[in-house]
């Protein structure tokens, strides 16, 4: 079999080495606990559930959805943002359900990198903004995160002749890893930046509505002509507990959501229409659930970061998003200070080397780890005590 060019350019498995460490352990007996994985532990709400129950007994979604999701579906996007952010989408051209946004992220490329173009993407950064350039025969050009510029990007430090091969600005704020956030001022920078320099903006915010200590992340449809530059992608995936449906959203640019809606169809048949009804349900629905959840990760964070702090790490206290994001000592990478950590103490982190080369001398926790397991992992980070002596 001769495989692909852009198959065999795919990054190797980074975690493949922890991935045998972790079978390892289990096959002496081990109980590894783990805080690797950013997926909310605690069940999709009962009253979305009911609602999917409902739509499976309902003949009309047992075919092939519209490509283009059911209208209602996209009125309740359009209703979910006026709602949440006072900005206005018109359902039919400016907004478009996906199957789960990592699909629309991947694909987004398609609609805007040629061969040899450029996506600007930050690092440390959420993998697939890279893959999907790179699968559509575009390459990178990576913004250094750094804590000293508060995790955001320095657009006026990009070259000027990468500035004019570039096609599309990434961004993810509340950010995955880092638990950075960004203020409204930042995106009013990049959107008068982008429109200077006709760059798309593709904006991530899965995390707009996990937030901590009455924190309330922004969206970047807040500045007043982001329409003309922008999308968003977006999902009920954190906010509602519903990683496992697979579903999400864009709004935005007109013309851009149009080229993905014709990406798409030509390539998926939609999301199955009764898991449709659940995120109609979700948005009309009581919303007491958001708080709650968001309650349960602020105490499970408030423990992580005394612990860490703790075993000597530097960390802040994260204002959104699931992860906490941990400095380790100098000198220490961060695959190494993961392996130690499934040797000694069974428990499982994620090294911020995965995430780019800024990523290098973190890791990151993330707060889905159910009560028990939690207290118990962090009693064993806390007996370990860390590298000092
Ligand atoms: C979880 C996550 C997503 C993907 O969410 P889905 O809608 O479940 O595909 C996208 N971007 C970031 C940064 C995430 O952490």
């Amino acid at each position: 079999m001769r495989l692909a060019g852009r198959v065999q350019a795919l990054p190797p498995y980074l975690f493949a080495e922890i991935s045998r460490k972790i079978a390892a352990k289990r096959a002496e007996g081990v109980r590894i606990i783990t805080f690797a994985i950013g997926d909310p532990d605690i069940p999709t709400p009962a009253h979305i559930l009911a609602e999917l129950h409902r739509a499976a007994d309902d003949p009309a979604n047992h075919r092939y959805p519209e490509s283009e999701g059911l209208p209602e579906l996209r009125q309740a996007i359009a209703d979910w943002y006026e709602r949440r952010f006072e900005v206005r989408f018109d359902p039919q051209r400016e907004t478009l359900p996906l199957i789960g946004s990592k699909e629309g992220i991947a694909h987004v490329a398609l609609c805007l990198i040629d061969p040899g173009d450029i996506a600007l993407v930050p690092d440390p950064a959420y993998p697939v903004y890279e893959i999907g350039t790179m699968f559509a025969g575009g390459s990178c050009y990576r913004l250094p995160l750094t804590p000293e510029r508060e995790w955001l990007p320095d657009l006026e430090a990009i070259p000027e002749d990468v500035v004019s091969r570039a096609k599309v600005l990434w961004l993810n704020y509340p950010n995955n890893p880092t638990g950075a956030v960004a203020p409204l001022e930042f995106f009013e920078k990049v959107v008068w930046w982008a429109k200077r320099h006709d760059i798309a903006v593709c904006h991530d915010n899965p995390y707009c509505d996990v937030a901590y200590d009455g924190y309330r992340p922004v969206s970047i449809f807040q500045v007043p002509g982001a329409k003309e530059v922008a999308v968003e992608f977006n999902s009920w995936s954190k906010i509602y507990n519903m990683t496992g449906w697979r579903i999400g959203m864009v709004v935005g640019n007109p013309v851009l959501v149009d080229a993905l809606m014709r990406v798409k169809s030509n390539i998926d048949s939609g999301i199955p229409q009764a898991i449709q009804r659940m995120a109609i349900a979700a948005v009309y629905g009581p919303q007491e659930c958001v708080d709650e959840h968001n309650r349960i990760y602020q105490r499970r964070r408030d423990r992580m970061v005394e612990v860490l702090r703790g075993i000597g790490l530097e960390v802040e206290p994260p204002k959104a998003s699931l992860y906490v994001w941990a400095k380790l000592p100098d000198g220490v990478t961060s695959g190494e200070f993961a392996a130690r950590l499934i040797e000694e103490c069974g428990v499982v982190v994620t090294p911020g080397r995965g995430y780019g080369e800024h990523g290098e001398g973190y890791i990151r926790l993330s707060v889905t780890t159910p009560d028990d397991e939690l207290e118990e992992g962090l009693e064993r980070l806390r007996r370990w005590g860390g590298l000092r002596g």
